[in-house]
Parts: C-alpha cells; structure tokens; sequence
C-alpha cells in the first residue's frame, strides 16, 4: 500500500485526496535514526507533501520545507509530479522537551522545471501541529478552503486532503459539513482501510468520483551523474586537500543519509569530465 488515490464530491466543487505510504515511508527513514516525535512530524510532512502534489497543473516537483527554532530544526519533504518522495529532518537535542513547533516558519516552493520557474509561499508557524499550519498556507497564499488530516502510525502514514476547486463556487456550508466528517477519521481507518471502504464510512451520504490510484515511490535522486557534479563544485584545490589528508573523497547525501566514497582515480575522472560512475557507498 504506497498509494495516492484522488477523487471528488460531484455537484460540489470539493476534491479530495488519500495517500497511505508503508513500504516507500521505510525507504524515506531508513538508515535515520529519529527520535520518536521527529519521525513521526517527518512522517506527517512527507504525506502532506504528496497531498500537495496532487491537483498541481503542470506536474511541478513541490518542496515542503519547515525550519523552526524549538527542537525540530529543519524538515525538508521533496515530491515529483511523478510521485517520487524523498524526505529529512533535523532535530536540536538541546531543546527537547520544548513544543516541537515552536517559532519557525513553513514555504512551499513549486518548481516547474521549465527555466527554473518557482513559486513559493511562506507562512509562519502557528499552533502545534503541521495540519495547522498548512491549512493557514492555504488561506493565506492560496485562498482555497483546505482540510489536512495527517497520521504516522508504526509502520506507515497516512493523509487526507479535501480542498474547494479553483475557480468555482464552493458551498462553504458543504465543506464545513464535508470537513467536520472527515475529521472524524481515526488513525486506524486513515491508515488501514481500503479506499472505498474508508470513503463510504466516512462521506457515505454523497456521490463520489474516484480517480486511478497512483503508486508513490521512494526516489532519493543522489545519482553518479548529481554526485559527480557535487564533487566538481568543491574545486581541485580542495579535493586535493582532501585526498592528501584521508586518501578519499567522501560525500553524505542528507536524505538517503548514504555515505559515497571517491579515490584519487575516481576524483581525477569526475575532474576531466568523463562519464562519472557510481561511487563505493
Ligand atoms: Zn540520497
């Protein structure tokens, strides 16, 4: 189950969203080892972030990115248009204790890839929890009513969305209607049932249309072809100081949390330009 299935209230103007991630969320934290709070904030932000990647014309590549100053310092969720995850956090042990959400502030950037055309929306922190705070993104920056509902279980999270279409009227009644069902949603339900199953227990009296589900897969990105290029931008000078002191070149992708390793020889092939291999890790 890494599915992402969309769908919406017909004669209503709401749409709709369910992304359950088992699997492919194991990928996302595997070889981290979060605290328990951490993992589970991680958990919530990489299912809202492939929410947010549905209902985007144009397929952009979405980045959502949280950096606070209570104990979770930065957390940086990556989705493609093509459902490709990757994800990671950082936390300040020093501040334990205090609300994981503290002062901070949360952006969305939308990259289309088409000459690096970006946007991006920023909003402050506000409440506890990241459901709050990106319902306010959404008012603020979007003005499109929209509901989050994020849980991470044990082994696997889950989210639902309902957000009103752009450019239509959307009965405010219904939606708070819609929202207040949805709200009832328990972790288990969210996280357990099968679609259509879930979706008639919780919006039984109405007419749904539901889309083909989509398979969400883990996709960290940290190819020879990237990695090649992190290690030209370091500079000869620098590589050779490198090389000289520990006879290696290591790099650390920060999400897949991987540690790569170049010899001399590889480190003078990346240098000429060759076709770059993929390193030792
Ligand atoms: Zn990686």
């Amino acid at each position: 189950m890494n599915e992402i299935q969309t769908f919406v209230f017909e004669s209503l103007s709401i749409r709709g969203a369910i992304v359950r991630l088992a699997e492919t969320w194991q990928q996302v934290i595997a070889q981290h080892h979060y605290p328990e709070a951490l993992r589970r904030l991680l958990g919530e932000g990489t299912a809202a972030t492939v929410l947010l990647a549905t209902g985007l014309k144009g397929q952009p590549r979405i980045s959502l990115q949280l950096q606070g100053e209570g104990p979770v310092k930065l957390l940086l969720v990556q989705c493609s248009g093509e459902f490709e995850v990757r994800g990671m956090a950082q936390w300040r042990a020093e501040r334990q204790g205090e609300p994981l959400l503290g002062a901070g502030r949360l952006a969305v950037n939308l990259d289309t890839g088409q000459g690096g055309q970006q946007f991006q929306g920023i909003v402050p922190l506000v409440g506890n929890s990241l459901d709050a705070c990106l319902e306010t993104y959404f008012k603020q920056s979007e003005q499109l009513p929209t509901r989050l509902f994020l849980r991470c279980g044990e082994a696997r999270v889950a989210g639902l969305l309902l957000q009103a279409l752009p450019a239509k009227q959307t009965d405010e009644d219904a939606f708070e209607t819609i929202g207040a069902l949805a709200a009832t949603v328990t972790t288990e339900e969210l996280g357990g049932l099968p679609t259509t199953v879930l979706l008639e227990r919780l919006f039984g009296g109405y007419t749904l249309r539901l889309f083909k589900p989509r398979l969400v897969k883990h996709d960290c990105r940290c190819t020879a072809e990237h990695l090649a290029g992190i290690v030209r931008m370091l500079g000869a000078a620098e590589l050779d100081d490198l090389l000289r002191e520990t006879g290696k070149v290591e790099l650390t992708c920060e999400f897949c949390n991987r540690c790569f390793s170049y010899d001399d020889t590889a480190v003078a092939a990346i240098l000429a330009g060759g076709a770059p291999q993929q390193p030792t890790h």
